[in-house]
This record gives C-alpha cells, sequence and structure tokens, in this order.
C-alpha cells in the first residue's frame, strides 16, 4: 500500500533547516493499522502531512513514499488533489475545527464530492445519511454548521468528512489525544468498523501514547528526533520493546488495568535535541541512561531483534540492516 524509503523532510527557518523527518523507511501493508509514536516533536506528525501536503517551510530533502505505485513526493498539484480524500486522507490534529465553520455540513460534502467528479446530489446525500448513521450521528447533523456540534460529534462528522470517498489508505493524526477514554474508544471501534465495512484499508494512526496502540495497531513504529528507534509488530513492542527510548516510553504510561492514581509516572528525564544541528551519533545520547563512548560519534543503524522487529540502539549489536 505504502513503501516510504529513506525519507527526508527539513523545515526551512532563517538559521537553517531543521531536520524534522531524516532518513525515515516503513511499509505499510493492505488492511493493518500501523501505529506511529513518539513525544511530540519527534516528527511523526511532518511525517505524514509530508504524504498529504508539503507546503514551505516544509521541504522534501530525499528519498520516496510510494503509494500504490507513485511517489507521493513527486506528484503534481493536480494529481495530489485528486487522490486526496478519494485515496489517501487525513484526519487532522485538531479534528475538531477542522471543517469549514461558515458551511454547512451537507455543503461541505457536496463540495468535497463535486471536486472528485460527483455529479448526483442526490446520491451524495444518499451517501452521507448513510454514514451519519455508521457514526450514530442524527440526519438532521447534515443541516447544521460545524459549531452547533459537540466535540463528539465534530469529531464524528469529521471522520465522516475524512472517510466519504473510501480513501484505501486514511491518516488520523492525535485525533484520541483531547477525548476522554469513553471517547475515544468510541472513535477506535468506528475506525474498526470502517476497515470491515472496506470503507478504508489501511490506517496509519498516529499518537503519542502507546496504550491506545496496544488497543489497535498491528504494527507500530517509534521515532524520536526524526528518526526511527524501533519497529515491529505491537505485540513484541509492548511486551518486548529493546531501544532504551521504547522502555522509558512504556515506563512512563500508566500500565492497562493498573488505577492511574495509584501508578507513578516515571517520564523521561532530560528534553529531545535541537534538530537544527543535530549530533552525529544517536540521537537519544543525551537522555539515554546506557549511553556508550561512541553513542554521541556514530549513528546506530537499524538491526533485526526479532521477527519483523528492528531497532537502532549501539547496545544490540548485530548486523545493520
Ligand atoms: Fe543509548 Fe547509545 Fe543505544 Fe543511543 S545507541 S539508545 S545512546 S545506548
Ligand atoms: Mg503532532
Amino acid at each position: 500500500m505504502l513503501t516510504v524509503e529513506n525519507l527526508k523532510i527539513y523545515y526551512a527557518t532563517p538559521v537553517g533547516h531543521v531536520k524534522a523527518v531524516d532518513g525515515v523507511s516503513f511499509e505499510v501493508k493492505e488492511g493493518e493499522v500501523f501505529g506511529i509514536a513518539g513525544e511530540s516533536g519527534c516528527g511523526k506528525s511532518t511525517l505524514v502531512h509530508s504524504l498529504i501536503l508539503r507546503k514551505p517551510p516544509m521541504v522534501h530533502m530525499g528519498g520516496k513514499a510510494l503509494f500504490k505505485g507513485r511517489d507521493l513526493m513527486r506528484l503534481s498539484e493536480e494529481e495530489a488533489r485528486r487522490i486526496r480524500y478519494s485515496e489517501l486522507s487525513i484526519i487532522p490534529q485538531y479534528a475538531m475545527n477542522a471543517l469549514n465553520p461558515t458551511k454547512k455540513i451537507r455543503d461541505i460534502v457536496w463540495d468535497l464530492a463535486k471536486e472528485h467528479g460527483q455529479t448526483d446530489r442526490e446520491e451524495v446525500e444518499k451517501l452521507l445519511r448513510e454514514r451519519l448513521a455508521m457514526v450514530k450521528l442524527s440526519p438532521n447533523v447534515a443541516n447544521m454548521y460545524p459549531v452547533e456540534l459537540s466535540g463528539g460529534m465534530r469529531q464524528r462528522a469529521t471522520m465522516v468528512v475524512s472517510t466519504l470517498l473510501n480513501p484505501d489508505l486514511l491518516i488520523a493524526d492525535e485525533i484520541t489525544s483531547a477525548l476522554d477514554v469513553t471517547t475515544q474508544r468510541v472513535v477506535i471501534e468506528l475506525l474498526h468498523h470502517f476497515m470491515e465495512e472496506g470503507i478504508v484499508k489501511s490506517v496509519i494512526f498516529v499518537t503519542h501514547d502507546l496504550a491506545i496502540l496496544d488497543k489497535i495497531a498491528d504494527r507500530i513504529m517509534i521515532m524520536y528526533a526524526g528518526k526511527v528507534v524501533e519497529i515491529g509488530p505491537t505485540e513484541e513492542i509492548i511486551n518486548n520493546p529493546v531501544h532504551p527510548y521504547t522502555r522509558l516510553l512504556l515506563n512512563s504510561l500508566p500500565r492497562m488495568g493498573v488505577q492511574y492514581k495509584k501508578q507513578k509516572l516515571s517520564g523521561i528525564p532530560g528534553y529531545p535535541i535541537s534538530l537544527l544541528n543535530p549530533p552525529k551519533g544517536c540521537r537519544f545520547y543525551t537522555r539515554c541512561p546506557y549511553a556508550l563512548d561512541k553513542c554521541p560519534h556514530v549513528e546506530p543503524g537499524l538491526v533485526r531483534v526479532g521477527e519483523g522487529h528492528y531497532a537502532a540502539c549501539h547496545l544490540l549489536g548485530g548486523e545493520e540492516q
């Protein structure tokens, strides 16, 4: 479905390039939920947004993103516009404010459908009613403005709009972060439902919350300071993490089934490095409790540690891939 190879996405600033995504490779298969996790500023949002729409100061500095055989980094604006929503769609972070506030839901949907070649308004209205019912919203929502909807309703309306044209790949960027646990569960169930119904084939789910990925992702990629530090099947990442950063990230989460208040969150001491002039070696060395002498100077490559499980750390030794 999607093959990303050595992708580099930087931000051009007056003082130099911020290396937000710096040589990232991964694959998303048909039928899977692929989770991307890491602290804010690790490059996960930049990465997924660069697949959909690159606007200055975002610059593509190298690498490919092959989506159904085409390189997303080399599409014309017209080609990109054509596949957006219909083949590749995103539910953005702050999804609650993503809908045009000056239009009713039915007009937002009609504009979108028209732009992608639909001519039969009746049919589009019918589809909208079906999809609203699917996310348990009343048909009256079609005649409402986004501001008239509560937060949870707006979130679901945004999901309807993002998936209306049955995109093969749906990107969800931090869509559960602002929600309470119950609403989070509803959103996750809806994503599953969209997949079961064949409305979307694959999902990239971006979050800082590994506990959510444990529930929905088939595989997880952990990013730190613009790099992939670990990638593998969800079970492996959650139960057998090998990278010091992944381990700290998991320790900083409340464990499932343990009451939140009773548990002390350890957090990860220190702050991520500046991506303006990142060190040559491991980008985590300033915060790593296990750093070796060579860590600041030599960059660790991804090594295989299990079935489909890779991590980049000098402690692992092994053959680099
Ligand atoms: Fe820590 Fe070195 Fe491994 Fe980086 S390469 S995570 S600094 S031990
Ligand atoms: Mg983000």
